[in-house]
């Protein structure tokens, strides 16, 4: 839970590019070290061969495929097939990387560690625990008057445990992953427009394109009508 983390809040981090570095992070988490460089590669590009993945950085084709496969079970990434006709029919995939959906995922993770963080907090205010300092046991209230509070190691007297230190120590992580969730909220607020204006322009191309072709169909079946009609008249004059 901690790694991912201190990865986030190295300072170079905060030099680089915001949006690549949050999707870095969470491809890591995900796919593990390998995985490295992968975010770089397909920022902002469409369709990147599997082959030139794989070669870029330098690991074998199942390799990269693992790491694709696992990052397109949580929609990260999206693919399209084309069969390869020089290589005896085998597919290659072709990858993309889903930007609002990996920032979604992103700040779900966030929400669920501020929960369990909040959790651990309210566990630690509630319950008392004991400990001795000689062996640095620590143990519940039940157990220690189970032991008439003294250590079932050494028979030292048991002192009420303080929790204010790591309380404290648990809130200000808290901090520092609300801080990195406005900005991940922002990122992805800023992606859904956009998005969502693409969607809107797609739509409105598409209703024209329909629009157009009923158009066409529209003026062939009066050009047949009008060409029936004129054969009917034909006839009846010939009458
Ligand atoms: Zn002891």
């Amino acid at each position: 839970m901690v790694t991912w983390f201190r990865k986030v809040f190295n300072p170079i981090f905060f030099r680089q590019n915001m949006q690549v570095n949050l999707l870095n992070t969470i491809v890591l988490t995900i796919a593990g070290s390998q995985a490295d460089g992968l975010v770089d590669m397909l920022y902002n590009k469409k369709n990147m061969n599997e082959f030139l993945i794989a070669k870029k950085l330098k690991l074998t084709i199942n390799q990269v495929r693992n790491i694709l496969y696992k990052l397109a079970d949580e929609g990260l990434v999206s693919f399209t097939r084309k069969k390869d006709t020089k290589k005896g029919g085998w597919y290659i995939y072709y990858w993309t990387l889903n930007l609002g959906k990996s920032l979604f995922r992103f700040k779900e993770r966030l929400e669920h560690e501020i929960e369990n963080l909040k959790n651990q907090i309210s566990t630690k205010k509630s319950a008392t625990f004991f400990s001795c300092k000689h062996c640095g046991l620590e143990l519940t209230q039940e157990n220690a008057l189970l032991h008439d509070y003294t250590c079932p190691e050494c028979g030292e007297a048991l002192d009420i445990k303080e929790t204010t230190v790591e309380v404290h120590a648990l809130e200000k992580e808290i901090v520092k992953r609300e801080q990195i969730l406005a900005e991940v909220s922002q990122e992805l607020g800023g992606v859904i427009d956009k998005e969502d204006k693409a969607r809107v322009r797609k739509t409105k191309a598409e209703l024209k394109k329909k629009k157009a072709e009923r158009d066409v169909r529209r003026k062939k079946v009066a050009k047949e009508k009008a060409k029936l009609l004129k054969g009917k008249k034909g006839k009846k004059k010939k009458k």
